[in-house]
């Protein structure tokens, strides 16, 4: 897809804010504990490359989480030598490359590494795959749930050379919640499942965002995974106050490229859902909903010099109308995230009206908006 360099609509992404995340997250930890920042999903639509750069030098980053191998390998394409681990289950006959490019993988049955053995032999390959099993300990999605299954899984990797037992972690499910129950039912499984693990590998991870932030206490494991609290927002949207600064670090500005006088009894937009009831100043933004910015936030308001703006009738894909307190000159900045004077619209806010979580506002930006980094 084509980031539009010629309009005015940026995606800003804010380094210094993220750096700032890590380092409080960091100043929280135990000494010696490690970072592993989750890039996945295009580093949750900042921007894989430019976070991982402004991220690779800190010394408690031991690596970075993605999602798929895809997304591993453009690491890698970019010089990133430190740990990649791809936190999905990669379809075996791909692992060969992740064993060549020294790609980290989660496998999380005994049948996957079996499999994966007889075609590294076919195959004659040298260089051991790196892996991290994943146990399930109740969030139901991949891994080992059976401690049988499990000794054999690191009895197999202790063995044999095709093989190099780099980590072992979980994922907790309601970590972002006032009631514990939940989690300290995982927690207990999680001790269960270790128990036969003789020797742990380097790497122990059970910590997400909402992990570190709010269970510090029970925690164990020596590195966390930190995905949205690096981006600065709130895992629990607004359930648990955070335990420490969180700066966000996406904000989205255009600015106006049309303003007229919409004369009493006109209509904007498709549908012609809005019509005045008095004359009043309209401006148009350039960015729509194949840019991220939902339709479904029609009906919301955007900032300008500080002020609400109310949305007029229904965002299109590439542009939409607002109210404006006066006429303003076309250029005029609009921010549809982020701060203006005194008043902001957080990620969080946004997903309120549309009644999803942060996570998919942030990585619901598309590619077409192209990216600034301040
Ligand atoms: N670990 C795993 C396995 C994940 O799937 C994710 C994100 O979904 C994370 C860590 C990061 O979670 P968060 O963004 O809540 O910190």
């Amino acid at each position: 897809m084509i980031s539009a360099q010629l309009r005015d609509a940026n995606l800003v992404v804010n380094l210094a804010a993220l750096r700032h995340n890590l380092k409080t997250q960091i100043a929280k930890l135990p000494a010696g504990s490690r970072i592993l920042p989750v890039v996945k999903a295009n580093a949750y639509g900042n921007g894989l490359v430019p976070v991982v750069n402004s991220l690779k030098n800190e010394p408690e980053v031991a690596g970075f989480c993605v999602a798929l191998l895809d997304e591993g390998l453009r690491l890698r394409d970019e010089g990133i030598s430190q740990m990649i681990l791809v936190l999905g289950i990669t379809p075996v006959q791909y692992a060969l490359v992740a064993a060549r490019e020294g790609v980290s993988l989660t496998v999380g049955s005994l049948a996957w590494l079996q499999e994966y053995l007889q075609i590294a032999r076919v195959a004659k390959v040298t260089t051991p795959l790196r892996v991290h099993l994943g146990l399930d300990t109740g969030m139901g999605r991949i891994g080992f749930t059976d401690e049988e299954e499990l000794a054999q899984a690191v009895d197999l990797l202790a063995k044999d050379p095709h093989f190099v037992f780099e980590g072992i972690f979980t994922h907790f499910s309601t970590a972002d919640s006032a009631d514990t129950a939940y989690f300290e039912k995982q927690y207990a499984n999680w001790q269960r499942l270790t128990s036969v693990v003789k020797h742990l590998p380097p790497f122990v991870h059970v910590a997400n965002s909402a992990t570190a932030l709010w269970h510090k206490g029970e925690v164990v494991g020596n590195t966390v995974r930190m995905g949205i609290s690096l981006y600065g927002l709130n895992p629990s949207g607004r359930d648990l106050t955070p335990t420490w600064d969180l700066e966000p670090v996406m904000s989205l500005t255009a600015k106006l490229t049309f303003v007229k006088r919409l004369k009493k009894g006109s209509s904007v937009s498709y549908g012609a859902t809005y019509t005045a009831q008095a004359d009043e100043w309209v401006g148009t933004v350039p960015v729509g909903y194949a840019d991220g910015y939902a339709r479904g936030l029609t009906g919301y308001y955007v900032l300008v010099d500080g002020q609400k703006c109310p949305i007029l009738g229904r965002i299109c894909m590439d542009q939409f109308m607002i109210r404006l307190p006066k006429q303003m000159p076309v250029g005029t900045e609009v921010v549809l995230m982020g701060k203006s004077g005194e008043a902001e619209i957080t990620a969080t806010d946004l997903a309120d009206q549309l009644n999803t979580i942060n996570y998919e506002v942030l990585t619901g930006m598309s590619e077409r908006l192209h990216r600034e980094y301040v």
